[in-house]
């Protein structure tokens, strides 16, 4: 993918990029007052509104479309932001580009769509806008990369990658898990491609976003997209997860950026040396499960001559509840210890069962 770096599409880049603005485009009296709040906040260089919102449930409020897209015009004039919003198929690229809307974005669930993301792609061909591509709402790397390149096969190179949470079905704080090893992977891939991270729909809730956007910045990712409104508790959409203004701003003060590298030869040393012992320390891990496994043999070779089912339910519960409690007294967390046992498990059990069943025990 052709992909031109942030600082050749924004103007006197800050490092992180802040677009923020509301979720949905609801009067234009909340556009206005909304972007002025905002235009007094540093760093903030792209304004954000939903025009035509993709909701799960119908009956809800929907957005206010193309008379929105006049707003936010009002908006760019009025404050100098740049705009942005988002496009679902043919017609809203139509409408957004008749309004001059800057940059355009697709949403998580028209990333799932090749159809309709397809259908944006020719809509955009010849024509030179920055569009930004959320992934897909369930965790398919694939996907998200299939819509950057379709995006880059109609001739977009001004291209961005929104990380906004994946929905798994799993119950947690947030509202869609952050799942940071994908955006993490698509980094890897596509080096140039910038990342931006949106802790609104990824916390659900506006006290986790500082937190995630701490987050973010430590995985070196290049903006934050953040959901702002005068006043999210009467918000039409996503009231829970939008911020005022005023915490937007202490939000993006309290933010350290940290640097990958430096030039101080002792901090370099401490940390080699720290490093060295982490390899040790792994060693012995590794050492340790090599011995567990040969002990979870001689336990298979012992089940196979008494007739004994590989998997029993009972000692699984004991075992687990044993080493969290230890996990517990330890430091160490719950969720953390009961995820390390249940892999060692799992493969205790397929070993023994390979044994049971005179299976080729795979090393
Ligand atoms: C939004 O940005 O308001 C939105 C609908 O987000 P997503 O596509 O990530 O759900
Ligand atoms: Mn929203």
């Amino acid at each position: 993918m052709d992909i031109l770096p942030l600082n050749k599409w924004i103007p006197n880049l800050k490092k992180p990029l802040v677009i923020a603005g509301p979720c949905s485009a609801e009067s234009k009296e909340q556009m206005l007052a909304t972007a002025n709040e905002i235009k007094a906040v540093d760093d903030v260089r792209i304004f954000r509104a939903g025009i035509w919102k993709p909701r799960t449930r119908p009956n809800c409020f929907e957005g206010v479309g193309e008379e929105g897209l006049k707003w936010l015009s009002e908006v760019k004039e009025k404050t100098g932001l740049l705009t942005s919003t988002e496009v679902a198929n043919s017609q809203h690229v139509e409408l957004a580009l008749k309004h001059n809307v800057d940059i355009l974005w697709i949403g998580a669930r028209t990333t799932v769509s090749p159809f309709a993301v397809q259908e944006i792609a020719d809509s955009l061909k010849g024509v030179n806008i920055p569009v930004m591509v959320k992934n897909p709402v369930n965790q398919d790397l694939a996907l998200w990369i299939g819509a950057l390149e379709r995006m880059s096969g109609a001739g977009i190179n001004k291209l961005a990658a929104i990380h906004r949470g994946f929905s798994t079905g799993d119950t947690s704080k947030y509202r869609n898990l952050p799942l940071w090893q994908i955006p993490m992977e698509l980094k890897r891939l596509f080096p140039t491609l910038p990342m931006i991270c949106d802790p609104s729909h990824i916390a659900g809730r506006r006290d986790l976003i500082a937190y995630i956007c701490q987050k973010a910045m430590d995985a070196d990712m290049e903006g934050l997209m953040i959901e702002t409104h005068v006043n999210p508790d009467v918000a039409l959409s996503d009231a829970k997860q939008q911020v005022t203004p005023g915490l937007l701003d202490e939000i993006l003060k309290g933010l350290s950026l940290r640097t990958e590298f430096t030039a101080d030869r002792n901090f370099e040393q401490e940390l080699d040396h720290l490093r060295s012992e982490v390899d040790r320390v792994d060693r012995e891990i590794l050492d340790a499960l090599a011995s567990r496994t040969e002990i979870i043999k001689r336990i298979g070779e012992a089940k196979k001559a008494n007739n004994i089912m590989p998997l029993q339910l009972h000692r699984m519960d004991e075992l687990m509840n044993k080493r969290v409690d230890l996990g517990s007294e330890l430091g160490l967390g719950k969720k953390f210890i009961k995820d390390i046992y249940n892999s060692i498990h799992s493969e205790s059990v397929r070993i023994q069962s390979d044994i049971v069943n005179d299976f080729k025990v795979k090393k």
